[in-house]
């Protein structure tokens, strides 16, 4: 595998210029909106709406409000679904004219999460698309293994 055009660099972004698109869009920025933004853009991996929860100060928003936020959030492509195959869905954001494709590698014992920058090169797509009559194809994929610290 090789690097290819999806490149996904993980440079903060500025809460004022994520508000920014929000009210660009005609949202309103609510309170829990702008926290749910601030926690996403001071944690490197995709967080599940319970660690969301977690991370919220005290009585900001409940669970609810949370999974409303982030659909639209998704919705309006300022955050990215991942799927680590245990049922819970995870979002992490995503900057600024990014599609946010990317994948992960998951400890299998501990849970830690690494940033993969790595994907396949477009030529595999091309071939399977070509080789089934598909058009548009695309992929998901998460990596899992051990860790070093779990080794
Ligand atoms: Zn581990
Ligand atoms: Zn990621
Ligand atoms: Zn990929």
């Amino acid at each position: 595998m090789k690097p290819n055009a999806h490149k996904h660099t993980h440079r903060r972004q500025e809460l004022s210029a994520l508000t920014g698109r929000l009210r660009g869009q005609s949202r309103k920025i609510t309170g829990p909106r702008a926290a749910i933004l601030e926690i996403l853009r001071n944690h490197p991996h995709p967080l599940t709406n319970k660690e969301i929860l977690a991370a919220l100060t005290r009585g900001e928003c409940d669970l609810a409000t949370i999974y409303r936020s982030m659909h639209l959030l998704e919705k309006m492509g300022m955050v990215k679904r991942f799927d680590f195959g245990d049922g819970t869905a995870r979002f992490e954001l995503v900057g600024e004219g990014e599609d946010g494709h990317h994948h992960h590698l998951v400890c299998t014992k501990c849970s830690v999460v690494v940033e993969i920058e790595e994907c396949f090169p477009g030529e595999i797509e091309r071939r399977i698309a070509a080789a089934n009559g598909f058009k548009a194809v695309t992929h998901k994929l998460e990596f899992f293994g051990l860790c070093p610290g779990c080794q």
